[in-house]
């Protein structure tokens, strides 16, 4: 875990394909589009407080991706750690194409919550890039 990494960090989301979204908007970052540059940090264990990841994400940058206003992933990270370098909402992509209606499906996403969560990705990428080379 020492070494350089963007943390990508997605609310957990469980019960809502807006959340769904969240984790595959990371999981295409962290394994396709900056693997070299993006880690992925499981939240709950940042809400426990466990050493190991809390130190890493203070010698890191990290971007939170929440589903909702509740804005679970920013809020406990900034509680646990402290303000995230950069916040991304799957809502906001949704709003910017409103062709795309994500489907309510949770365990497998739908085509559309697939294609809208891969342009979220895309746009989290970009940020890594920025702070990657800060
Ligand atoms: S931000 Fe919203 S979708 Fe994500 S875990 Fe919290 S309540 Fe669920």
């Amino acid at each position: 875990m020492s070494e350089e990494k963007v943390y990508i960090i997605p609310c957990s989301g469980i019960g809502k394909a807006f959340g769904g979204m969240c984790r595959e908007a990371a999981y295409i970052v962290v394994n396709e589009l900056a693997p070299e540059k993006a880690a992925i940090e499981c939240l709950p264990l940042i809400v426990k407080g466990k050493k190991e990841v809390i130190d890493a994400l203070k010698a890191n940058k990290i971007i939170t991706i929440d589903g909702c206003t509740a804005k679970c992933a920013y809020t406990d990270v900034r509680v646990a750690v402290r303000e995230p370098d950069a916040v991304f909402m799957s809502t906001d992509i949704v709003k910017k194409h409103r062709d795309l209606k994500p489907e309510k499906d949770i365990l497998i996403l739908g085509e559309n919550a697939k294609v809208l969560s891969r342009k979220l990705a895309e746009n989290i990428a970009e940020k890594v890039d920025d702070l990657y080379i800060e």
